[in-house]
């Protein structure tokens, strides 16, 4: 199965595309976490991609086409994967569609503004594995520690108020519009993301297997 995630930063999407990981047995494949790791490393697309994270923008459409087809001609894709943060623009979709990068199904995840900025403003993600925790509402159970890996925990440098709100208008400007030309090509199934996270993920499970059920 080919599955893309849409939805405004700190909906949730990591910790879903993880989730239907595990289900599905497929990658799951997060741009940002590849930018960020490509950052720390001072790669040549690194360097290129640091001032627009830093400011909350979006890197361009070639960069960032460049890092998924790379990534998805790797063994483990050959069966499907889950795209977490691509496409974020209606040029990316097009230029997947061109590169017959395909799409069976699109879930979107829906969170109001106002619970996305407590949210990311209190986000922590593993520095080696990418897990995302909240300091209250998801706490790791050793302090600044990934349960999962034992990697450090920080705070994004993109978590702060005023690149936030700023990833959010971005979001509605450019994302958005994804929606539209999903729900055109049928392939667009729309979660509402609760206050509970099992509720959330229950809701992304059942979406994802009623629509592969379509297939
Ligand atoms: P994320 O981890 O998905 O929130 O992405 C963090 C940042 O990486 C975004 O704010 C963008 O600057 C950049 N980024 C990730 N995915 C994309 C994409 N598909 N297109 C452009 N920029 C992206």
């Amino acid at each position: 199965m080919k599955l893309v995630l849409l939805g405004p930063p700190g909906a949730g999407k990591g910790t879903q595309a993880a989730n239907l990981a595990k289900k599905y047995q497929i990658p799951a494949i997060s741009t940002g976490h590849i930018i960020r790791a490509a950052i720390s490393a001072q790669t040549p697309m690194g360097k290129i991609a640091e001032g627009f994270i830093a400011r909350g923008e979006l890197v361009p459409d070639d960069t960032v086409l460049e890092i998924v087809r790379n990534r998805l001609k790797e063994d483990d894709c050959q069966c499907g994967y889950i795209l977490d943060g691509f496409p974020r623009t209606l040029e990316q979709a097009k230029m997947m569609d061109e590169h017959e990068i395909g799409v069976d199904v699109v879930v979107d995840i829906e969170v109001p503004d106002e619970v996305l900025i407590e949210r990311l403003s209190g986000r922590r993600e593993c520095k080696k594995c990418g897990a995302t925790y909240h300091v209250l509402h998801n706490p790791p159970k050793v302090s600044e520690k990934c349960d999962q890996c034992g990697g450090e925990l920080v705070r994004r440098s993109d978590d702060v108020p005023e690149v936030i709100r700023k990833r959010l208008a971005v979001y509605h400007s450019q994302t958005e519009p994804l929606k539209e030309y999903y729900r055109s090509q049928e392939k667009l199934t729309i979660v509402y993301g609760q206050e509970e996270l099992a509720e959330t993920t229950h809701a992304v499970l059942s979406a994802v297997a009623e629509a592969e059920a379509g297939l």
